[in-house]
């Protein structure tokens, strides 16, 4: 039974059973209209209220800047996943890049100058200067810097850090030292820098955000874990099946000042005629802004569920400016439990990352060094417990406990129990 099992998986993953509970009625009768919730227009009154109170919640938990001028954020709910806005914050982020640079050699062209003269400038422009900054320290960030390596070419993609150089073994499981970033000189050649606040596959979390220019980050794993410095963002993105609600829905915060009116945009024909991709048109940022989200239909179900999971956070404190600390201590109290087992048996758990950037949300172990047999009958012995979902991700094995906002204290409890309970075992 549902309350019998404490699933860890990294995503998707549980949700509150309440929410899934109300979740459950509504699919068979909203608001008593005699019919469900999937089955309405996305452009229906009740879509509009679910989609406006979802936005609202979330601006509230995140304090995010509401205004119509250039400081303020626009919510946009995609399709498409994480993965999706891997190669949306490319296309967004060039063309407004492009744009600029556009408008800069129109207005200092001698009058006169034909436009097949200025584009062989641009295009000069966009080969010698462009560069796409990225982070990498971790699988997800490797992955977004590899489709804009495939999007705009690899020449064009600037790693600023690849954590596996600094760490012995190569492997991922730091955060490098500002100091030793090789960012992009002139910051106006820098049309994004890119960031994963929180690796998934390898258990590696920011502890705040990075310097950079135009910064762009993935929070996909710990959205709503922990407040946000909203404003030093160009763009925050994530996939909403693992703090927030159900898989197909993707939620960003896109700062005005990269929006139409307040930032232009190069037009597709321009684009094409510089050989720079021209995105589908669903994950055109400006476009879905302009359409409230609803350029096409939106699982509006799957916004439903977010703002219910998100009021649900908000009811549970006694004020909705502090829900999301309160959230944050409760997974600090979650997370500080478990590695603090793991860290009691050092001769049976490696935790893989370093002490300093240890993710809260993605606990990633080694049972005895990796040793296969001990690894499995750790798992088993889990299972047994109805503790799962605990095996690590396939590209890099051993154990991962993922501990979003929905897993209980008391199966983080359990869980800890079982982590002194088998280390005893194998003494
Ligand atoms: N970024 C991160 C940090 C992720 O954890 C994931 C998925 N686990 C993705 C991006 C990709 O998301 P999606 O599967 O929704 O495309």
């Amino acid at each position: 039974d549902r309350k019998d099992i404490h699933y860890f998986g990294a995503g998707p993953a549980p949700l509150p059973t309440e929410v899934l509970e109300e979740a459950s009625k509504v699919l068979l009768n909203y608001e008593k209209k005699g019919i469900g919730i999937t089955e309405i227009s996305h452009r229906s009154p009740e879509a509009n209220a679910i989609l406006a109170s979802t936005k609202s919640a979330l601006r509230t938990l995140l304090s995010i800047p509401d205004s119509d001028g250039p400081d303020g954020y626009e919510i946009l709910f995609l399709q498409g996943g994480g993965s999706g806005e891997f190669s949306a914050t490319v296309y967004h982020m060039v063309s407004i890049w492009v744009a600029k640079q556009w408008k800069h050699i129109q207005n200092h062209s001698h009058i006169g100058v034909g436009e097949d003269v200025a584009i062989a400038a641009l295009r000069d422009v966009v080969e010698e200067k462009m560069k796409l900054d990225y982070l990498v320290t971790g699988s997800w960030s490797l992955k977004a810097s590899q489709e804009a390596a495939r999007l705009v070419g690899e020449e064009k993609v600037n790693i600023v850090a690849d954590a596996r150089k600094h760490r012995e073994g190569g492997k991922f499981g730091v955060v490098p030292a500002e100091d030793t970033f090789t960012a992009t000189t002139d910051e106006a050649d820098c049309a994004m820098t890119y960031y994963c606040d929180n690796e998934t596959v390898d258990g590696v979390e920011f502890q705040a955000p990075p310097s950079g220019h135009n910064l762009v980050a993935d929070m996909s794993s710990n959205f709503l874990s922990r407040p946000i410095d909203v404003k030093r963002h160009a763009a925050i993105f994530g996939g909403a099946q693992k703090n927030i609600g159900t898989t197909g829905v993707t939620l960003a915060i896109i700062s005005k000042k990269f929006l139409p009116p307040h930032a232009e945009m190069a037009d597709s024909k321009l684009l094409r005629k510089l050989g720079l991709p021209v995105g589908p048109v669903v994950l055109d940022w400006p476009t879905i802004a302009k359409n409230n989200s609803l350029y096409n239909t939106l699982p509006i179900f799957d916004v439903w569920i977010a703002g219910q999971v998100m009021e649900r956070l908000i009811s549970l404190h006694s004020d909705a400016s502090s829900a999301i600390k309160g959230q944050e201590d409760e997974s600090d109290k979650k997370a500080g439990m478990l590695y603090g087992a793991l860290d009691g048996y050092p001769e049976i758990y490696s935790v893989v990352p370093d002490m300093s950037v240890r993710s809260r949300m993605n606990i990633c172990v080694r049972v005895k060094g990796g040793h296969a047999e001990a690894e499995k009958a750790f798992l088993k012995g889990a299972e047994a417990k109805g503790l799962m979902g605990l095996k690590g991700h396939r590209s890099v094995g051993g154990v991962r406990i993922s501990n979003y906002n929905a897993v209980p204290v008391a199966a983080a409890e359990k869980l800890t129990a079982y982590l002194e309970e088998f280390a005893k075992e194998q003494k």
